[in-house]
């Protein structure tokens, strides 16, 4: 019997869709081409005794009431899948030259901690915050509702949202008059994005950076138990996935998607899966370009034609005989930046492949769980984030692996000078553990093209309303994946569920 739904792969997005049609009663099956499942938000195991999430870090929507406690209540996941919560006071730490900020969902509190720092300009400090809380509620107040006028209870945020439509985050920087300093701090959270101020979506910005004032969060039992649990819903209700297959074809039949060729990529042998409905967590412009672009509608493929989003340069690592909480690490993540300019340290690090003053992202998830299965007593994780160049990494690998590995070690470096700089004095003493990840390792082991790393680029360009959605303009064929969607865990929890919405005409959002 022809499953109902086929999906290619097993991103978030497509998990959760998997998960609802199932316990629906739906007949799903999925073809990843990993040996793990979860896309981004696979687990790797390195050793015998270190699990490393690929890219998750923390999480924002998981609170009570929020988007994925509000979808794993519908599968009966919230008493099994439960969340830590950052701390509130300060989740994220920014740290620059001469500054430092602790980022709160209190914004009163934000507020003052940033008049402190920049007296001379509290008042326009405080009309930014408010501002970005506002628009932040008018947002929440359309994401169920749909997007409609008639969906908006604060018009006055609604006419900001289509003001600053076309914004980038410098633009209102600017216009609200920041100091530079400030605006500095505010944007530290620039490896969410993969993207500096100059170039990311002003909305992009306010969705992610409320989204977490409103709570951050880290699952409890590590993101493996999260992808595990919704695979465990998906096969209780006989829905099956296999790995190792990679979609290599979409057979269409005027207009129709019938179903898919896929290689197995351990045997060799090649197989064909016919659905009824198939739904693509692939890349959308990847999954159109494999069909022939010229079988999609001309708006559609106007929609397709995105850049991705800037790739990036990982460091999984772990110390021993250390505390780190006597260097400043708790239940927050660091933002470090060595120069006052996150515009031009973006620009150094991508276009110029520069990492003397490095900004990026510190993460110690054993201080948001008590679950230690992740590591050896006595070691903690710690991990590194920034941005990298994928044409210039896929340029190393293919032409001189010696030169490819010398960068990866050159930014490793480069990173952990600057953490025993200001952080860990003698940090290389207790680091037992080291391992890096490349653009090109992205684009090996999640399947990203060119190895993005949020999908399409979060510019003002394609965060606005006429950004792509599930169709496709092809009869049987549905996008369900960040790019089609929004990106993130709670963006995907969203994209998968609102798919299941519109596909089975069942309320849960
Ligand atoms: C460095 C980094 C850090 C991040 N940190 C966070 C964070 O801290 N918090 C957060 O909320 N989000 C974070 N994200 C974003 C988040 O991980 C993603 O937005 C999300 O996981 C994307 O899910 P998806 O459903 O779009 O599918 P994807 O994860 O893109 O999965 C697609 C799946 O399809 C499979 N596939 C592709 N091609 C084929 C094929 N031809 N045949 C079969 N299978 C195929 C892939 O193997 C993969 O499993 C981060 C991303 C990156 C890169």
């Amino acid at each position: 019997m022809k499953p109902d739904y086929l999906i290619v792969g097993s991103g978030l997005s497509a998990l959760v869709f998997a998960a609802l049609m199932a316990k629906a009663g739906k007949k799903v099956q999925i073809i990843e081409a990993h040996e793990f499942p979860g896309g981004f938000g696979h687990t790797f195991t390195m050793g015998k005794h270190y699990k490393f999430n690929a890219q998750l870090h923390y999480v924002w929507g998981c609170g009570e009431g929020q988007t994925v406690n509000r979808i794993l209540k519908h599968l009966n996941l919230a008493q099994k899948v439960t969340f830590e919560q950052y701390d509130p006071e300060g989740y994220d730490h920014m740290k620059m030259p001469g500054y430092s900020l602790e980022i709160t969902g209190d914004s009163q509190l934000l507020i003052s901690r940033l008049s402190q720092l920049f007296p001379e300009s509290a008042a326009n400090i405080k009309h930014f915050i408010l501002h970005v809380e506002k628009i932040s509620n008018a947002f929440d107040s359309f994401s169920s509702a749909g997007f409609n006028l008639k969906s908006f209870k604060l018009p006055y945020a609604a006419l900001s949202i289509f003001k600053y439509r076309k914004c980038t985050l410098q633009d209102v920087f600017d216009q609200f008059a920041l100091p530079k300093e400030a605006q500095t701090l505010l944007a530290l959270q620039w490896p969410d994005f993969l993207l500096p101020p100059e170039q990311l979506s002003f909305h992009a910005w306010v969705l992610l950076f409320t989204g977490y004032q409103k709570g951050a969060f880290f699952p409890t039992k590590h993101f493996e138990h999260v992808i595990n649990s919704l695979l465990e819903v998906i096969e209780k209700n006989n829905g099956t996935i296999v790995y190792n297959r990679e979609v290599v074809d979409f057979v269409t039949d005027n207009k129709t998607v019938t179903s898919v060729k896929a290689k197995d990529l351990i045997s060799g042998q090649d197989y064909v899966y016919a659905a009824e409905n198939i739904i693509s967590n692939m890349d959308p412009k990847k999954t159109a370009q494999m069909i022939g672009t010229d079988h999609f509608s001309n708006s559609l493929r106007k929609k397709l034609d995105y850049d991705y989003s800037a790739s990036n340069f990982m460091a999984y690592c772990a110390v021993k005989d250390i505390d780190l909480k006597k260097y400043g690490f708790g239940k927050w993540n660091v933002f470090h930046t060595g120069s006052l300019d996150l515009n031009e340290a973006f620009n150094a690090m991508y276009h110029n492949h520069d990492y003397s003053n490095p900004s990026f992202a510190i993460c110690t998830p054993g201080f948001l769980t008590d679950d230690t299965s992740d590591r050896p007593d006595g070691e903690q994780i710690i991990e590194f984030l920034t941005v990298a160049d994928y044409a210039y990494f896929k340029h190393l690998r293919e032409t001189d692996k010696g030169a490819y590995r010398k960068k990866k070690k050159e930014i490793l470096n480069a990173i952990i000078d600057s953490v025993e700089r200001n952080y860990i004095p003698d940090f290389r003493k207790h680091l037992v553990f080291k391992i890096s990840g490349s653009p090109t390792t992205n684009e090996r082991f999640c399947w990203c093209p060119q190895g993005n790393s949020y999908g399409s680029v979060l510019t003002p360009e394609n965060m606005n309303i006429g950004r792509l959605n599930y169709k496709t303009s092809l009869k049987n064929l549905y996008f369900c994946n960040a790019s089609s969607g929004f990106a993130g865990f709670a963006g995907t929890f969203w994209t998968g569920a609102k798919l299941y919405q519109t596909l089975s005409g069942e309320r849960i959002l």
